[in-house]
């Protein structure tokens, strides 16, 4: 049994409609359940169809307003709200453990991301500027561009990340001087309830940021809604196929983070500690496998191939899984029962399929037994074309396969409906630039380059989805363009 996650009360949930506090909504409550030791530790308001309704009218009644806001006010305000999330670190920390057992070390570097990316946006929000054309003056005619914000934005995120997915996306789409209407995952509350105070902290103004802790119904509702002008989701592809299919008959725009199956080729001259210890936290330590762009699928030349796997064993079975308040912890548990049982079925799955289990593979008895947690789980001899190759597991388990040539490297890379990102080892710079371009995924990083960097856009292609949050094209996702000419 774990204690420290029982010790602090959850806060009360409330819903933010208009600056407003509620405490009830029409669609019920919804029993939060520590992932830790599988108990019930909050009651959360659900939304329902009328606070979603609500929710937009205020953002939409809050549009004018901020949309006119002088820009550096937008930007001071920003950064108000930046400082103030600096500021609660520690409170961003527990709060993202409560959600969905993430260890406290790893949610307290989160929280400091989440603020460079509040920071970074609230630094475009006076720097918008727009394109003129008066060199193309074909008749006589003056011509230039207006960037303009499209009105409330229906923000939708999933549980893994419950504090950097706002920061992805909310920041941005307010310094393009939008309005949001956000509806966190029903599974992770805590970390979306504070923000929502903070914001009002800041001095955004009420109505401008509204967020609504809502089931898939209330996701659908606000999707729907016309007065929702965009949509930003983070999830998975089967909820994208629903929201998109709403978007079409309205023929409304959407950006869509989904998930991935990162391939991370290790190449003959690879850096094999880097390669070996970067490669196995990132899929089965520190988030237990739940990050949408880890790199879960390691393929390895075959001359490295013994050596790779002894190696990856070896610190994945010294990964310790447990508290996640306690700082030597490494991994925490996955979020809840639906995702564990889902998880040890394709690790069965993949025993059958024909995959060598290296290590892990089970549930973990003794003091975490109430709890969701697995051992960190490696597989070799995969086949590309098996499950647990080519689908999403989510869980701590990874795959290592080998390839003899660079060309069949970048095939079984590409080999999978996904393309969020991908990883490469190498200290040959050539092949590093060749392998960049053949890769078919949103971002390729090399030789351990740390993820979600705000200055450069993320997001896939294929089911990775489409649109991109970070840098300059993450801002102009929540712009559209007007042209304008002068006779
Ligand atoms: P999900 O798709 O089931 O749910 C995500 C959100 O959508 C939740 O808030 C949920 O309530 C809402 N929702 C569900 N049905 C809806 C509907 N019909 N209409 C509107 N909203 C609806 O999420 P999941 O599958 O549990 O999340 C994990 C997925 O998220 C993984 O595939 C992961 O890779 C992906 N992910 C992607 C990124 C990224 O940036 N690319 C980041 C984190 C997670």
């Amino acid at each position: 049994m774990i204690t420290s996650t029982l010790a602090t009360p959850r806060p009360e949930v409330s819903l933010r409609i208009g600056g407003e506090k509620r405490h009830t909504a029409s669609g019920g409550t919804y029993q939060h359940i520590n992932p830790c030791d599988g108990t019930p530790d909050a009651e959360i308001p659900m939304a329902g169809a009328a606070e979603i309704d609500e929710a937009v009218e205020a953002a939409h009644g809050a549009f004018l307003g901020w949309r006119q806001t002088n820009p550096a006010e937008r930007r001071r305000i920003l950064m108000r709200f930046a400082d103030l999330i600096e500021q609660n670190t520690d409170d961003f920390t527990r709060l993202g453990t409560f959600d969905n057992g993430t260890p406290s070390g790893l949610v307290g570097g989160l929280v400091a991301m989440s603020v460079e990316w509040t920071r970074y946006y609230a630094g475009w929000a006076d720097k918008i500027s727009s394109d003129i054309a008066s060199s193309f003056r074909t008749h006589g005619e003056f011509s230039y561009t207006l960037s303009q914000p499209y009105g409330v934005i229906g923000v939708i995120i999933t549980w893994n990340g419950p504090l950097i997915s706002l920061a992805m996306k909310v920041p941005a789409a307010l310094a393009a001087g939008n309005t949001v209407v956000i509806k966190p995952s029903e599974l992770t509350p805590f970390s979306a309830n504070l923000y929502a105070d903070l914001a009002a902290e800041a001095g955004i103004p009420a109505g401008v940021i509204n967020v609504v802790p809502g089931s898939a119904e209330a996701g659908a509702r606000l999707v729907a809604h016309p007065l929702v002008k965009k949509v930003t989701f983070t999830g998975g592809p089967d909820t994208a196929r629903k929201i998109l299919s709403t978007c079409a008959e309205q023929i409304k725009p959407a950006v869509m983070e989904l998930g991935g199956k990162s391939g991370n080729i290790i190449f003959e001259d690879a850096d094999l500690d880097l390669a070996c210890g970067y490669g196995t936290m990132m899929s089965v330590g520190l988030m237990s496998g739940q990050g949408c762009a880890l790199p879960t699928r390691m393929i390895v030349a075959r001359p490295l191939y013994d050596d790779v796997i002894a190696r990856v064993s070896a610190i994945a079975s010294m990964i310790k899984v447990g508290d996640p308040f306690d700082l030597d912890t490494l991994s925490g548990p996955v979020v809840n029962e639906a995702a564990l049982e889902r998880i040890v079925g394709m690790i069965d799955r993949a025993k059958q399929d024909g995959a060598r289990l290296i290590t892990g593979g089970e549930r973990i008895g003794g003091d975490l037994a109430d709890g969701y947690f697995l051992q960190p789980t490696v597989f070799a001899d995969v086949d590309p074309n098996s499950e647990l190759a080519q689908k999403e597991v989510f869980g701590p388990v990874l795959s290592i396969m080998p390839f003899d040539t660079e060309d069949e490297a970048i095939e079984i890379a590409n080999r999978t409906p996904y393309g969020l990102s991908g990883c490469l080892f190498t200290n040959n710079l050539k092949r590093a630039h060749r392998v960049v371009e053949a890769l078919e995924t949103g971002e390729v990083l090399i030789n351990g380059a740390i993820n979600l960097g705000v200055h450069r856009p993320f997001g896939g292609i294929g089911i990775s989805g489409m649109g991109k949050e970070g840098g300059r094209q993450g801002l102009d996702e929540f712009l559209w363009t007007k042209s304008v000419s002068i006779a």
